[in-house]
């Protein structure tokens, strides 16, 4: 007989790892087993996006027959603010609504106005971002900021209107994007970066067009190693241009001095140019592990808990919402999970441990 193939939807549903009894939180911010602390919770708002980007939602796979999740099987706003009020109780001080394009999910600015009113233990506010395709920035950018976001990550991954308009796949044009990230600028939403991610022989020559764009306009250019998340980007090593080789060709540019992390867990490697013209980040994701101080837990659009980027499975928070539990008992669970939390794919891909090609959930589904 042949392998019983699961079909990719399939995965979304994989059961929840048992979690066991749950022993009382006791109240002091967890860490894992490789002693990391939780602070960073990723929001995946909704699965839908208005691009098909080759990377992260190839047409052929995400066509008119792929079935998005229902409306009823998304979190509400009610429950993605209960659960981040909890998770900001453990130790969570960063949320980022990410999706599929978290724009598309409707009146997403009430849902920054909940968020935005939460405050960790000790008072303070907390840092809010979102990151977008910007195709919709420049219409909502200020509904958003009056509702309490803070700053903005915009994804761009060429100035080339062919070149973008391949890689998004719906013929969407780069000067929407520049208009949004503008409208982000006007009104201040700042500091805001944009992330290109780069992929060998498909917009590597945009790298310097890109930098140029950016340098003295405030912006912090990100560059991403195309990455192999999910199971349907086709990803092949040769694809993937090092960030160490992208820093040279920088560096025959512009002359470039390292700066130290903004804080700890942070993905982006940071670069300022030495003329005081602006930063750059670079996000090695493939070559540089960073899994020894990831602080990131990610919450999918139907309320399931992943700890890594690479994960196979997630923990069914929404069953536990729609049960009736308790926030005594969904935070000891949260608890229980982080602290049995040991993933760190990227470092055991770089020594050649984790198998390349196994079933792994979609970018869109848990956001990025
Ligand atoms: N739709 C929004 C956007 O594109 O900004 C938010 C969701 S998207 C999944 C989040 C980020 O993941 C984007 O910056 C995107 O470029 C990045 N991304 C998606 N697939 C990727 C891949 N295979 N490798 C590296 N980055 C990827
Ligand atoms: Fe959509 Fe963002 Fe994925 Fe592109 S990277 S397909 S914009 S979710
Ligand atoms: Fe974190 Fe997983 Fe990425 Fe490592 S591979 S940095 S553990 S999300």
């Amino acid at each position: 007989m042949g392998e019983h193939i699961i079909p990719l939807h399939d995965l979304r549903r994989a059961p929840s790892r048992p979690a066991g009894p749950v022993p009382a939180w006791d109240g002091r911010p967890p860490v894992d087993r490789l002693g990391r602390p939780l602070r960073d919770l990723r929001i995946s708002v909704t699965d839908r996006c208005n691009f098909r980007c080759s990377y992260c939602m190839p047409k052929e796979v995400f066509d008119k027959r792929y079935n998005f999740l229902p409306h009823s099987a998304l979190l509400s706003f009610e429950e993605i603010t209960r659960i981040a009020r909890l998770f900001v109780a453990q130790g969570v001080r960063k949320l980022r609504l990410t999706g599929g394009e978290p724009l598309l999910r409707k009146n997403i600015e009430t849902l920054i106005g909940m968020l935005a009113e939460l405050r960790t233990p000790d008072g303070q506010p907390l840092d809010i971002t979102l990151t977008t395709n910007g195709s919709v920035l420049a219409r909502k950018a200020r509904a958003l900021k009056d509702a309490g976001l803070q700053r903005v990550t915009v994804s761009l991954d060429a100035l080339d209107d062919a070149v973008f308009k391949r890689m998004n796949d719906v013929d969407f044009p780069v000067a929407e994007v520049l208009r949004g990230i503008e409208a982000a600028q006007a009104v201040g939403l700042a500091p805001i970066k944009v992330n290109m991610v780069v992929k060998r022989g498909t917009n590597d020559q945009e790298i310097l067009p890109m930098a140029e764009h950016f340098r003295h306009s405030g912006i912090v250019l990100r560059f991403i190693e195309y990455m192999d998340v999910g199971a349907t980007n086709g990803w092949r090593m040769d694809e993937v241009l090092p960030s160490a080789q992208l820093l040279e060709r920088l560096q025959q540019v512009h002359a470039l001095r390292p700066l130290e992390a903004a804080s700890p867990g942070e993905t982006a490697e940071r670069w300022a140019y030495a003329d005081g013209s602006g930063e750059i980040g670079l996000i090695s994701s493939v070559t540089q592990a960073f899994c020894g101080d990831c602080n990131r837990a990610r919450l999918s659009t139907e309320g399931r808990l992943f700890l890594c980027l690479f994960a196979s499975a997630g923990h069914d928070l929404r069953a536990l919402l729609r049960d009736g539990a308790d926030d005594a008992h969904i935070s000891s669970t949260i608890a229980a999970i982080w602290q049995q939390r040991a993933d760190r794919y990227s470092e055991l891909r770089g020594v050649g441990g984790a198998v390349p090609g196994a079933r792994r959930v979609e970018m869109h589904y848990i956001g990025g």
